[in-house]
């Protein structure tokens, strides 16, 4: 059986995230979705609430398992059993980050591979940085988000969903 890790700060997932769990979860045995305890940006939502947050957008996937994760992405792939780390690719920006963290993973722990599946074009103008900027300032960011995580986002910005 293969499984297949897919790691990620997800604050908070998006529509984009879903796609990329979904594509995985047909190719896979099965998925580990993994919420990365501590990357280094600002976060919006906890663990507790990113984690979450993942579990009610995935919970219709059978073959996906949500979990959380601290340290470095390749030992946890390890622990678990993954032979296979997935990402999620957009742009040649997000290609030009993932190819170097790929080889730095290898290096780390040649045994894992990395898997990067292609967003959907509807998605790719979709980031959860963005997102948060957008909904701060009162846009609508529903389309961008799972139904359960647009009001989650305004809630910690003070803003009622039905008002925006
Ligand atoms: P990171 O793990 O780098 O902190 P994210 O949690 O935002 O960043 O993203 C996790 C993974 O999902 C990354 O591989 C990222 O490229 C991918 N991803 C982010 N947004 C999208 C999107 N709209 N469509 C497809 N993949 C995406």
């Amino acid at each position: 059986m293969v499984t297949a890790l897919y790691p990620g700060s997800f604050d908070p997932v998006t529509v984009g995230h879903v796609d990329i769990v979904t594509r995985a979860a047909k190719q896979f045995e099965k998925l580990v979705v993994a919420v990365y305890d501590t990357p280094s940006k600002d976060l919006l939502f906890d663990t507790d609430e990113r984690d979450q947050l993942m579990k009610d957008a995935c919970r219709h996937i059978p073959n996906v398992e949500v979990t959380r994760f601290s340290g470095l992405v390749v030992r946890y792939a390890k622990d678990i059993g993954a032979g296979v780390i997935v990402r999620g690719l957009r742009s040649g920006s997000d290609f030009e980050y993932e190819f170097d963290m790929a080889f730095m993973n290898r290096r780390l722990e040649p045994d894992v591979d990395l898997v990067c599946f292609m967003t959907s074009q509807d998605y790719m103008f979709v980031s959860a940085s963005l997102l948060k900027e957008v909904a701060k300032l009162g846009g609508d960011i529903t389309e961008m988000v799972p139904p359960n995580v647009a009001q989650a986002v305004y809630t910690k910005f003070g803003l009622p969903v039905e008002e925006v």
